[in-house]
């Protein structure tokens, strides 16, 4: 039998806040030594009042705009009870009742097409602190304690793990493009609900929630074995399936049960009482409206627009630094497409030789400009252009005095380069012979004997395609 398998997200992202959910110590990024952050209030002293941090709602409110939420106008706070020791009160301030957005939905882009992943809702929390096990002691960092997340909780509209990856991967620019988190390692982790139905199947299969997960690789296998664990054992009877929740092992790669899944009840949820229910008017959602500046779709609707390919646009859109650069240079005149052809290739490509990543790209939008605009007005050849690139990358140079110092700005006359193709073809003859008779290895070697005479001097797409015209 075949088997669907079915999957929902809660998604916490630590907010981009200089400050504490309810106090006014700075966010653990802050922080240079362990409990380096932390007041009376989020280290749980008693008689210390939670006070709200306005950002953390307008980061919130313009979290569900981005996924065309509903905002709540009437939204409140409650404590979920559990003992834990990075839990200082012994309690977590969150949302139950009256959750600050819902009814959201963001398009997805997969293999199985482009489909609606409707959001159930955002709610606001905070962050627990960190153990840290070390021989036989243990020690509790309350740097987290109290840092502001909002939970984005998804209904369980996913169908793969690949399209769980899009969403993570479009989600993960929205949230950077819209100053609502800077998604850093570790800041944006997932609780993943998994469970499997024969194919036509209208009914859910029992789920299992595996929590925790910081990296998409470990979600990728995460996904794909759980969903296998769970169809062998509706297939072949080797275990009961349970509702629980379970960790993943990255070194196993297998998943492990932790605990049965908790109910409501077990955290004992009563309303927050020193936090005021807060009102959210239009007059505020208009002006956090305001604040929002990009809609990624528009943004990848324009790179399309302007010739520039889906694999490219994915690129753009999951990294930030790379569409402000693109945007720099095509604002000094540059062609976009050729531009995004010079950071996406040319640049990242010089990085990886050197066992770096698109992350670390670090180039003067200006002097790329630059180059770009050299090449594309015809005063350079793109090779010229290329060996600049790599001297600003390596050793920051002025593009335009380099250039001039090693001569690079002399442009080839094309008599120069038609005399040496002539040449090339005929001194090989054989293999002219050889190409025109649909022999297409034979391309090479007369390539090869113009290269050989042009290579560094001119590009190597204008010699291809010069030898080609003359070969027909
Ligand atoms: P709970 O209140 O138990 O936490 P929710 O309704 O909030 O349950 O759902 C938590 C997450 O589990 C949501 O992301 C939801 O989409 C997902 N989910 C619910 N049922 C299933 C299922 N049968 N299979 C996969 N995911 C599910
Ligand atoms: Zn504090
Ligand atoms: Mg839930």
């Amino acid at each position: 039998m075949n088997y669907e398998v079915v999957i929902g997200l809660e998604t916490h992202v630590e907010l981009n806040t200089n400050s504490k959910i309810f106090c006014s110590c700075g966010g653990h990024s802050s922080a240079k030594t362990p409990n380096d952050c932390v007041c009376p209030a989020c280290a749980g002293m008693p008689g210390m009042l939670p006070v709200m941090n306005k950002k953390v709602i307008e980061l919130a409110v313009s979290a569900g705009l981005m996924l065309n939420c509903e905002i709540s106008r009437y939204t409140t706070f409650d404590k979920k009870n559990y003992y834990y020791p990075d839990l200082p009160c012994a309690y977590q301030i969150t949302q139950l009742n009256h959750p600050i957005c819902t009814n959201g939905c963001v398009e997805v882009k997969s293999s199985l097409g482009t489909r609606d992943i409707h959001i159930k809702q955002i709610h606001m929390e905070e962050d627990a602190g960190k153990l840290v096990h070390s021989g036989s002691f243990s020690y509790v960092d309350f740097n987290r304690t109290s840092v502001p997340l909002i939970e984005i909780v998804t209904q369980p509209d996913f169908r793969s793990a690949e399209e769980v990856l899009s969403y993570l991967t479009k989600l993960k620019s929205m949230l950077r493009f819209n100053g609502i988190s800077e998604c850093e390692e570790g800041a944006m982790r997932c609780d993943v609900n998994i469970s499997v139905r024969p194919e036509g199947s209208e009914e859910f299969g029992v789920r299992t929630e595996i929590k925790n997960m910081a990296s998409f690789e470990a979600i990728e296998k995460a996904i794909n074995y759980e969903a296998q664990r769970h169809i062998d054992a509706i297939e072949f009877e080797t275990e009961e399936l349970v509702q629980e929740t379970r960790r993943y092992d990255d070194a196993s790669g297998k998943t492990f049960a932790m605990r049965n899944k908790e109910t409501e009840s077990d955290y004992r949820y009563v309303p927050d009482p020193n936090l005021m229910p807060i009102i959210i008017d239009d007059e505020w959602i208009e002006e956090i409206k305001k604040n929002k500046p990009v809609e990624v779709d528009d943004m990848a609707a324009q790179y399309r627009e302007a010739g520039i390919s889906e694999k490219e646009i994915d690129m753009i859109i999951a990294n930030q630094n790379v569409a402000i650069l693109l945007d720099k240079v095509v604002k000094m005149g540059c062609n976009a497409k050729n531009a995004a052809a010079w950071i996406l290739s040319d640049c990242v490509g010089l990085l990886r030789k050197d066992g770096k990543t698109i992350d670390e790209l670090d180039i003067d939008a200006n002097k790329l400009g630059t180059i770009i605009n050299m090449v594309e007005s015809g005063d350079i050849n793109r090779v010229s252009g290329k060996k600049i690139l790599v001297a600003v990358l390596e050793q920051n140079v002025d593009p335009v005095a380099f250039c001039k110092e090693n001569g690079l700005d002399k442009k080839v006359d094309t008599a120069v380069i038609d005399k040496v193709i002539d040449e090339a073809i005929s001194n090989n003859a054989q293999a002219v012979e050889d190409y025109r008779n649909g022999k297409v290895k034979a391309f090479q070697s007369i390539f090869g004997a113009c290269m050989r005479e042009l290579k560094g001097i001119v590009d190597p797409a204008i010699i291809k395609e010069t030898l080609e015209n003359k070969l027909k």
